[in-house]
């Protein structure tokens, strides 16, 4: 029902009103289409934003455990080396006394509680002894280990890869130093044990955030150490972290680290020791805090389309029921309308019945004046009765319902043609169409009645004498098609062309040119009523040019 309504207030409406589908996805939109942008814009500048902090944060961290461990290494080197340059240390070497053996690697442990077991060997790599006294590797053979041949090889002190010490399960790193007399003579090698635990104390004091994990490699590629890694927490298998061991520093994304996801990975050599230390964040804890706000732009997303929506409903509402007392009020003014003028017109052809008997039957009874009041009575009570006539025609132009439609501007103008051949028999009058003329979308009676009101207006009004002549045209506009009627008329004052189109006005008095002053109001109402548009083009004596601009579609 009030799509009916609408129909019959409006000639036409926006597109979006059309269908209540429409307008609510034009709400949608409106709301939709600028959230969508705003997240999109937020999503991609945060999270650039918080992937350059996280690298930043990663490539901070990971320097500084690689400048930890450097300074721990080069502090132990330097240690065991001192150590082996030991006076008493030579001298028990080259006394061969075990006793005072025992006695030094004791103190190389008291004094230096990072170093968990002591060992001294003679040149080729036998033990001579070892501190705390483990009677089970007596007289071992250490010459195939990595840390013998790396100090045998470099005659520098030297760290061994990390391995799993098999009385405790700790794993360490073995330091050791070529003890060597006067002249330069090797005597044995001095090696000591460093358990990798001890770096946790240090990460246990400059430890800031929980998402980040921390990883040591040792120059095999071998995870030594794991921070804040949680059980399963040792990425040496995955075959791109394998290729970044002992790589220069770099930052990249990896997308399956093991149970940890993808993650955001900076890593950083530490030279002194050939090892790496990786540091990275799960991308999931990074972006969290974007999820965050995306969630609350979504929210605030569905309470405004929640409150758009519902506004719309109520305001569609408001508006069907203002639509709907309006039809019934105007319908009422309608009849009332009409059933004023039908009892205002019964009086008048009463008038126009006796006056007519008057002259007709009581003529000879009359003298000249009374015959000329009678005629005068006559008349203008048949003026008074087309005034009605035209008033209801402009009334019901105003508020009845439309039927728009394709129409054939071309066959419209010949039915009217048609309709007023009697009318321009009479006057003689040359009309020339241009055709074609087109189509238009409008309700056809309406057009007709309009193209009426135009064509008898030029046959009406020319100067004594003349035959019409009116040429009919019609051209494209912007706005859909512009209909012409030119005729060789009077003419029209420049300031009477707007007052003509306004109800009762008229130029010209009824004796020159008869008429109710309401043609041009009803063409005007016409021409708005379906989506266009009326005008004239004019100059006095030369004719006038109408025109009625109507839309394609
Ligand atoms: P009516 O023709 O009944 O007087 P209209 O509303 O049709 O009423 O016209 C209003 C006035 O506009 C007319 O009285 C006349 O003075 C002027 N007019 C209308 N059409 C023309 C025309 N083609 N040429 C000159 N004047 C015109």
């Amino acid at each position: 029902m009030p799509e009916i309504v609408q129909s019959k207030l409006t000639a036409r409406r926006p597109w979006i009103f059309e269908s209540r589908t429409r307008l609510f996805l034009t709400l949608f939109l409106i709301v939709a289409l600028p959230t969508a942008i705003l997240s999109a814009l937020t999503a991609y500048f945060v999270a650039d934003e918080l992937k350059q902090q996280t690298v930043m944060q990663n490539t901070v961290a990971a320097r500084l455990a690689a400048k930890q461990i450097e300074e721990e290494f080069f502090g132990l080197r330097r240690y065991l080396e001192s150590f082996a340059n030991r006076r008493s240390v030579i001298e028990a070497i080259q006394t061969g006394d075990g006793a005072e053996f025992q006695e030094q690697l004791n103190e190389m442990v008291d004094q230096n509680r990072k170093i968990s077991r002591a060992f001294l060997t003679d040149p080729q790599g036998i033990l001579l002894s070892v501190f705390p006294m483990d009677p089970s590797i007596k007289g071992m053979d250490y010459s195939d280990q990595s840390w013998f041949q790396g100090v045998f090889r470099s005659d520098q002190p030297y760290v061994s890869g990390a391995f799993r010490r098999t009385n405790d399960q700790a794993i360490v790193v073995t330091i050791a130093a070529r003890v060597k007399d006067t002249e330069g003579k090797t005597l044995g090698y001095l090696a000591g044990h460093y358990a990798i635990a001890e770096l946790l104390h240090w990460f246990a004091g400059v430890h800031t955030s929980d998402s980040a994990r921390i990883a040591i490699f040792d120059h095999y590629g071998k995870q030594v150490l794991g921070i804040n890694t949680g059980t399963s927490g040792d990425i040496s298998g995955h075959p791109v972290v394998q290729q970044l061991v002992s790589r220069p520093e770099g930052s990249l994304t990896i997308d399956d680290l093991d149970d940890f996801g993808r993650s955001i990975l900076s890593h950083t050599p530490v030279p002194e020791v050939g090892w790496t230390v990786m540091a990275y964040q799960n991308d999931e804890v990074i972006f969290a805090p974007m999820y965050r706000l995306l969630r609350v732009i979504l929210l605030f997303f569905l309470v405004a389309l929640s409150a758009l929506g519902l506004l719309g409903w109520l305001w569609q509402r408001v508006l069907f029921a203002y639509a709907e007392d309006l039809r019934r009020s105007n319908q009422e003014l309608q009849t009332f309308c009409y059933s004023i003028a039908h009892d205002l017109r019964a009086p008048l052809r009463a008038m126009q019945g006796f006056t007519s008997i008057i002259s007709e039957d009581y003529a000879d009874k009359l003298d000249k004046e009374g015959r000329e009041c009678a005629r005068r009575v006559g008349e203008s009570a048949a003026r008074m009765d087309k005034l009605i006539i035209d008033l209801l025609e402009y009334g019901n132009i105003a508020h009845r319902s439309l039927d728009f439609q394709k129409v054939d501007l071309s066959e419209s103008l010949e039915a009217v043609t048609s309709a007023m051949a009697p009318a321009i028999q009479q006057t003689d009058a040359n009309i020339i169409v241009h055709h074609p003329l087109g189509t238009v979308s409008c309700d056809q009676k309406l057009l007709q009645r309009a193209l009426e009101h135009l064509l008898s207006n030029a046959l009406k009004y020319v100067a004594p004498n003349t035959k019409p002549r009116v040429e009919i045209r019609s051209e494209k506009t912007d706005r859909g098609v512009r209909l012409w009627f030119r005729d060789n008329g009077i003419g029209i004052a420049p300031e009477q062309r707007e007052r003509i189109f306004g109800i009762f006005q008229r130029l010209h008095r009824g004796e020159s040119y008869s008429g109710t002053g309401i043609g041009l109001a009803i063409v005007r109402k016409a021409a708005e009523r379906m989506g266009g548009n009326f005008g004239v083009e004019s100059e006095v004596g030369k004719g006038s040019a109408f025109w009625i601009e109507l839309p394609t579609k």
